[in-house]
């Protein structure tokens, strides 16, 4: 399968790196880390922003991989383009709001930049092919899945309900789409990514998006849930 991977959330130059160096030596050739994050409640760590543009940077030139954040407008868009960012991902909250789905649709116009789109936090696959359309009515031909699941009162195990037949739905209506799953945000913790990970494969998935910290206990975002390169 092809493996994204990184921390959440970028922190420092120094955890990029060590992070980055460690996932290329088992192979990964791209590195996630989110810079700007959207967060539930104010007053929590909400990203490194810009800053963590020229890190990401050198990290590619350091390691060659390639590198990926999450977009939520079009001023995220601008300065990832400006930047170089090789692959940008839309993140749950984001594929919920056609506003904002216009907003970066708008933005991308011109550019070939490879997006992947998450399943939006509502379970309305509606609002998922929506946000598709979007960004293909705006130029953009590499587009890509991830499955990260659905909050939901019902789900008592995992962090998101999975919600496997949706996925099953997507890779019809999108047969030619790239396929990942997510099963760091979905499960919500270390001890799901082996059978959530292996059920995503089993479903014909195409790849993972896996969240690593150096010190996943010591993360400032999504600590419960990481794991060591
Ligand atoms: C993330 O990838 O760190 C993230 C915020 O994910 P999601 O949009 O799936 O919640
Ligand atoms: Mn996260």
């Amino acid at each position: 399968p092809g493996v994204i991977a990184g921390p959440c959330s970028a922190e420092s130059f120094e955890q990029l790196s060590r992070t980055a160096v460690a996932l290329k030596e088992q192979g990964v050739a791209v590195l996630r880390a989110g810079l700007w994050k959207p967060r539930t409640h104010p007053g929590c760590f909400e990203g490194v922003g810009e800053t963590g543009l020229a890190w990401l940077s050198a990290v590619r030139k350091e390691t060659g991989m390639k590198v990926c954040t999450e977009v939520a407008g079009a001023t995220h868009v601008k300065a990832c383009l400006a930047a170089g960012i090789d692959m940008l991902w839309i993140g749950a909250r984001t594929t919920a709001n056609p506003f904002l789905m216009q907003e970066i649709a708008d933005a991308l116009r011109g550019s070939d930049i490879p997006v992947l789109v998450k399943n939006p936090v509502s379970q309305d696959i509606g609002l998922w092919i929506g946000a598709l359309e979007r960004l293909s009515a705006a130029g953009i031909t590499k587009l890509g899945l991830i499955l990260r699941g659905f909050p939901s009162v019902e789900e008592k195990k995992y962090r998101n309900s999975p919600k496997w037949t949706v996925a099953v739905e997507m890779r019809t209506l999108y047969p030619q789409l790239p396929f990942f799953c997510d099963p760091s945000h979905m499960g919500g913790s270390p001890e799901y990514l082996p059978e959530i990970s292996q059920k995503a494969l089993d479903l014909g998935l195409d790849g993972l998006m896996i969240e690593v910290h150096p010190s996943p206990q010591t993360a400032l975002t999504d600590a419960q849930q990481q794991i060591t390169p």
